[in-house]
């Protein structure tokens, strides 16, 4: 399968799984996930018409940045406060904040450039162990947290990685309670709180995360294939 035929899969299953949440799929936008694939693939797919892209490391994202046509694209993994001031010219959002620490220093470099960076609060809604992320019942506290100290972050709303499961219907709960959650501060008007993007669904996963709510999902496998993790794309 090519780059060009999954990626129409994956446009067509998004469409359908959006219109069976009475919605449609123009309202739920494809990341491509693309660690672990090189400048060409990126280029390819930007070919085939993908806007945005996501990356889980800094170092990927420098070491592709100058080879990839321009694109939007997306911090998705776990940022360390000490990397923050490599991406902040470079991504259009983080959608992984889960401290106050991380807004705080993404607040500094955002300053320091004169820009306001749109970030998603990562949130952890199976409270799996071996995941980054804040609980549900932390979200409200973090978003006040960051609206009271970091006037260069804007809000966007959260990102949610579900547990795997063979069923993908069995995450279906987790995704429904972020939704609940997202829809709590949709409403709420403030100049650094602009919630529009709810982050969820993989390959693996992203009918039913759209079928739960999510606009915005983050596929790499579905487009690409597996990832060789030999590679070293990002040492
Ligand atoms: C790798 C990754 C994805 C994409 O995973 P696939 O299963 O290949 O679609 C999505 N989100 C995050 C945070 C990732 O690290």
């Amino acid at each position: 399968m090519s780059i060009r035929t999954n990626i129409e899969h994956i446009n067509k299953l998004k469409n359908e799984a959006a219109e069976r949440s009475g919605r449609s799929g123009d309202d739920v936008l494809l990341v491509a996930v693309t660690k672990l694939h090189d400048s060409d693939e990126i280029n390819e797919a930007i070919a085939c018409g993908i806007t945005d892209i996501g990356e889980n490391k800094v170092q990927e994202i420098l070491n592709k940045y100058d080879k990839v046509e321009p694109v939007r694209w997306h911090l998705i993994g776990h940022l360390q406060t000490n990397k923050v001031k490599y991406i902040i010219d470079k991504v259009a959002m983080i959608h992984s904040v889960d401290s106050l620490h991380l807004a705080k220093e993404i607040d500094k470099r955002a300053a320091q450039h004169g820009v306001t960076m749109d970030i998603l609060i990562q949130v952890n809604s199976a409270e799996e162990e071996s995941k980054f992320g804040i609980t549900v019942d932390e979200t409200e506290q973090m978003i006040h947290d960051i609206l009271d100290n970091c006037p260069n972050v804007r809000i966007r709303g959260l990102m949610c990685i579900a547990p795997y499961e063979d069923d993908p219907e069995d995450a279906k709960v987790y995704f429904e309670e972020v939704k609940k959650q997202f829809d709590q501060f949709a409403d709420i008007e403030h100049p650094n709180l602009d919630f529009k993007y709810l982050s969820m669904g993989m390959t693996n996963d992203f009918e039913v995360a759209i079928e739960a709510g999510s606009n915005l999902i983050r596929v790499g496998t579905a487009i690409f294939g597996n990832r060789d993790y030999s590679r070293k794309m990002g040492e």
